[in-house]
């Protein structure tokens, strides 16, 4: 039972001490588990926003008198993108849930930053030029560092789409990969819609969107950010962040070149 705190009258100094020690660390625990409780609720509603939707969809096909066939197909065709959303929502909590796991377990190799910066913005220019976003890479020198380069990989993917996702149609996401002696350095910044002020800490917790309505459309989980900064803490690194509404957003990481256990 958490809900108990020590009372610390009457007793001597020392006993005084360890009660309060101890009533702090009930304190703690009580809002780790606050937070676990939290996480859970989350993750269940979000796990059933998707399946109420295609419940809504099914049942309206199941009761309908002749359902003309592009209705149909139309209908199906929205259960088989709420089915999409919700394996990665699933993917995306699996992901997470190992990291916390296996805190330690990084794979760790020799890596050209440079060549897999270019590699997430061949992936991602397709879907930014539906919507005549450019996508621009700037290399000030060429990097080689110790990163798992899968987890690196969809840490950043998630900053270069989310440039792309939250912004104007016409826009551009510049990408810049750059290094002292110590850190290397990736820079995604964009002409998008930008983050508000009270927003801005709480990007990164598991589920958190400024706009649910514009995150949904764009097939966000809200767990992007979360990986992202996960990924980098693992490897030591920092993020940082700077953004104007209306005028866009620049994420920098930041990550040591040599990895030290
Ligand atoms: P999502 O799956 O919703 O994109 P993320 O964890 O990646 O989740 O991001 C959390 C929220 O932060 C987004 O829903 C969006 O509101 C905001 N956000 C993230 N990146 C940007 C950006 N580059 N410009 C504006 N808003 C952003």
């Amino acid at each position: 039972n958490l809900d108990v705190t020590f009372s610390t009258e009457g007793g001597y100094n020392e006993t005084k001490e360890i009660i309060n020690t101890f009533n702090q660390v009930l304190e703690r625990l009580r809002s780790i588990d606050q937070s676990r409780q939290e996480f859970v609720s989350n993750v269940s509603h979000e796990l059933k926003t998707p399946i109420t939707s295609m419940r809504v969809l099914a049942d309206s096909l199941i009761l309908g008198d002749n359902v003309p066939v592009d209705i149909y197909r139309e209908f199906m065709q929205d259960i088989s993108d709420e089915i999409d959303r919700e394996t990665k929502i699933i993917n995306d909590l699996l992901t997470l849930v190992r990291m916390d796991k296996n805190a330690t377990e990084l794979n760790i190799s020799q890596v050209n930053i440079n060549n897999l910066v270019e590699q997430i913005l061949k992936r991602v220019r397709p879907i930014a030029k539906t919507r005549s976003i450019e996508i621009i890479f700037e290399s000030f020198r060429p990097v080689t560092a110790d990163v798992d380069e899968t987890k690196l990989s969809l840490a950043v993917t998630n900053l270069v789409e989310n440039g792309v996702k939250y912004n104007n149609d016409g826009g551009w996401v510049r990408v810049s990969v750059n290094a002292d002696h110590k850190y290397f350095y990736i820079k995604v910044s964009d002409s998008g819609v930008g983050i508000p002020k009270d927003a801005q800490t709480r990007i990164y917790e598991r589920f958190y969107r400024v706009d649910k309505a514009r995150s949904r459309e764009t097939g966000g989980t809200g767990l992007g950010l979360a990986i992202t900064q996960n990924v980098v803490k693992l490897h030591h690194g920092g993020i940082k962040l700077n953004s104007t509404p209306g005028e866009g957003t620049t994420f920098l990481v930041r990550i040591p070149l040599k990895y030290i256990e």
